[in-house]
């Protein structure tokens, strides 16, 4: 059976190289998507407690990321938001590989995975930049 719950989380991030206006600093309220499964209930008649799921998606994903900028390790607004932000370091996360909605949902994907109790498997983990554009990856391949 499985379990679903949502997150927002609000990020800076830029497609640098891109030929279009992504290539410019911007925002995004980010909506993330996040199930799992497992083959049994607990004795709650629960896969497990959202509040449990929640902190592992708040310590994996959301404390991260949440209010962030991010961007690819090379991008040269990293270190020149580091040095008038200095005060949060943390706050600008250089990622392998451009910000995009598929890299930020891998990330996602390999963060969770290392996160979620024994016995809880990863599911699915989706990511929205916007109402329309998302992506997401599934261990079922949907
Ligand atoms: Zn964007």
């Amino acid at each position: 059976m499985d379990l679903t719950t949502s997150y927002v989380f609000d990020a800076a991030h830029r497609i640098a190289g891109h030929p279009g206006k992504c290539a410019w600093l911007h925002g995004h309220t980010y909506h993330l998507e996040v199930t799992v499964s497992s083959p049994t209930l607990n004795q709650l008649g629960m896969v497990m407690d959202f509040d449990d799921l929640r902190d592992v998606v708040r310590k994996a994903v959301l404390d991260l990321w949440d209010h962030a900028t991010l961007l690819a390790a090379g991008d040269p607004l990293g270190p020149a938001i580091r040095a008038v932000q200095h005060e949060a370091p943390d706050r600008i996360v250089l990622l392998e590989g451009q910000p995009t909605a598929e890299i930020l949902t891998r990330e996602a994907w390999r963060r969770l995975e290392e996160q979620v109790p024994t016995g809880i498997t990863l599911e699915r983990v989706a990511i929205r930049e916007t109402p329309a554009c998302g992506s997401s990856i599934s261990r079922r391949g949907t």
